[in-house]
């Protein structure tokens, strides 16, 4: 490692208190462009070593952490970490292997669907590697496929295009997938994210719990997880909405797939508009599990404004002694954040709600202390007098 970055003197970079990430202002010199995708050390006004991180001028966050040691970013330690980041996950054919910085391999996500694996790509020094990281996990695991699903919008702060390939050049088919008690349909080259909400599927039967004998609405239903799961569960009725054609085709297929096409009625529709459209419908169980409604902390007013107005549709809707489980996905919306929402909405809905159950994302998409920003999955299931 040829290049060390400084911070300045009287600094107050969160990388001095153990975040993973510094931004090019934060830097007592701007970057070298020529290390683009590079590694370099990092160390602060009196030489104090931060670690080693990967460097992308061109990108707001410049230098982010692998390694507190000094490492090359090269086959030795992308073997090593990739190797530790299977060995901490519980052996479960559906699963997350590996995610970013909490797993010390920045930008880099790969989820198993059983002998698939979907990878992405989010900065520059992975992108580079790619080749190197396809051999690694077909040494580890040995899987049928590797897809990269490298269409994600947050390459573009990395400079990076859009790219779907295969490991074989053939593309990879749609099939089913257990998850739970239910088959859902992953679609591994164009389903949203890497083809399933993966983070959410321990919450399908935890919420499902509730479901016996209920009227359920799973109002962002994207494959039908929760609505299938409900369905199993033995609810009395289940209506799953998704703005998304091709979700909602998706999860309508699974439904018949599982035996639960009369169970369970699929439809293509905005939420918003639904619950304006649709005024005296009642439900017993209400799933909320929205996308992040705030991508930044600038869209947040306005985002928390989207919440709140969901919340107080869904509050509405529910039957005395009825249950709302609710999710938040995006870091910037905090737990208080969240629960002052509920409250604001259930204040103007004139109804009282207790939280019963708190849910935060599964153990294999780890949350790093000292970095808030991988801290994203925030879930209450409450009841509703
Ligand atoms: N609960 C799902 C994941 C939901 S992700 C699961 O566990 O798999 C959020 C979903 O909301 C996406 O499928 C997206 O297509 C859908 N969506 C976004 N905006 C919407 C809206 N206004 N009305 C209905 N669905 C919407």
């Amino acid at each position: 490692m040829t290049v060390t970055l400084r911070l300045p003197p009287r600094s107050r970079a969160r990388a001095l208190e153990g975040h993973p990430w510094v931004f090019a202002s934060e830097l007592r010199e701007p970057p070298p462009a020529e290390l683009a995708g590079e590694a370099c050390a990092l160390r602060d006004a009196r030489g104090h070593l931060l670690g080693s991180g990967i460097l992308n001028p061109a990108s707001a966050i410049a230098w982010r952490r692998f390694s507190q040691e000094l490492r090359e970013f090269d086959e030795a330690f992308l073997h090593e970490a990739i190797a530790a980041a299977i060995a901490r996950r519980a052996p479960e054919p559906v699963r997350r292997l590996v995610w970013s910085e909490s797993d010390d391999v920045p930008g880099l996500v790969v989820d198993q669907y059983e002998d698939l694996l979907v990878a992405q790509a989010a900065t520059l020094a992975v992108e580079r590697r790619a080749a190197a990281i396809e051999e690694i996990l077909a040494g580890l695991l040995g899987p049928a496929e590797i897809v990269w699903r490298n269409d994600a919008p947050a390459r573009r702060r990395e400079g990076l295009p859009a790219r779907v390939a295969t490991r074989s050049g053939k593309p990879a088919e749609p099939r089913w997938l257990r998850v739970g008690e239910v088959e859902l349909w992953l679609d591994p080259m164009a389903g949203q994210k890497t083809g399933l909400y993966l983070d959410q599927r321990s919450e399908y039967a935890r919420v499902a719990r509730h479901a016996a004998g209920r009227r359920v609405l799973d109002a962002f239903c994207y494959g039908g997880g929760f609505a299938l799961h409900c369905a199993r569960a033995g609810a009395a009725s289940v209506l799953a909405l998704d703005a998304s054609d091709a979700a909602a085709g998706a999860a309508a297929r699974a439904a018949a797939r599982n035996g639960l096409a009369d169970a369970v009625d699929v439809r293509a529709a905005n939420v918003f508009d639904f619950f304006s459209a649709e005024r005296e419908s009642l439900f017993d169980l209400v799933v909320l599990d929205p996308p992040p409604f705030a991508r930044s902390k600038q869209s947040l007013e306005g985002a928390l404004r989207g919440y709140k107005e969901i919340h107080l549709r869904a509050l509405q809707r529910l039957a005395p002694g009825g249950i709302l489980a609710t999710y938040a996905c995006s870091h910037h919306v905090g737990r208080d954040a969240l629960l002052g929402v509920i409250g604001s909405a259930a204040q103007d809905a004139h109804r009282r709600v207790r939280v019963l159950e708190v849910a935060s994302q599964p153990p294999d998409h780890p949350i790093l202390p000292g970095m808030p920003e991988s801290e994203y999955l925030r879930g209450f299931t409450l009841s509703v007098d």
